[in-house]
């Protein structure tokens, strides 16, 4: 099936195993993996190239990741390490795992609807999120730039206290 000239799958699969140790520096209980940041890691004669999409354009992050990525590529034994910026295939949130999504919630962030990727963040694609703390959907939204970039702000109508939304994009 797979031409001769691939890699063994292991080589691809032990750079991924070391991906899932990279944390995203904004939701530090997702990897980058989870987060669906990696868009192709390929192995050839050693050397690793691994493509990354980027969350948002603007997230002062990203110089953190590729710098994580590289060295956690680095300590599993490749030191020939390329780590690319792509845009195409863009990023959206639709691209986080379901672990991923349950840990979002579980760290007390809301995770973004789904399917509503590629297209602009709406006010209406923000509101009536449910809460992760008491899953009311009664709940408002009060800033559409939470304290970074990638983040909303709302307010639960139910328990009363304002927590932090992942922004779909
Ligand atoms: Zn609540």
């Amino acid at each position: 099936m797979a031409a001769s000239s691939r890699p063994p799958a292991t080589e691809v699969d032990r750079v991924w195993k070391a991906l899932e140790g990279v944390t995203d520096p904004e939701i530090p209980v997702l990897s980058v993996v989870e987060m669906g940041i990696i868009a192709d890691v390929a192995v050839r004669d050693g050397q690793v190239r691994v493509r990354m999409t980027p969350t948002f354009a603007g997230c002062p992050a990203l110089d953190v990741m590729r710098e994580s990525i590289g060295h956690a590529v680095r300590a599993a034994g490749y030191e020939d390490v390329a780590v690319d910026v792509v845009f195409d295939p863009p990023w959206t949130s639709d691209r986080i795992s379901a672990v991923g999504r349950q840990k979002l919630k579980d760290y007390g962030l809301a995770p973004p609807a789904q399917n509503c990727g590629g297209g602009r963040v709406t006010e209406s694609a923000l509101a009536g999120v449910s809460c992760p703390y008491c899953e009311s959907a009664d709940t408002t939204l009060e800033s559409i730039f939470g304290p970074t970039l990638c983040r909303a702000i709302h307010y639960c109508n139910a328990c009363r206290q304002s927590f932090e939304q992942f922004k779909p994009v």
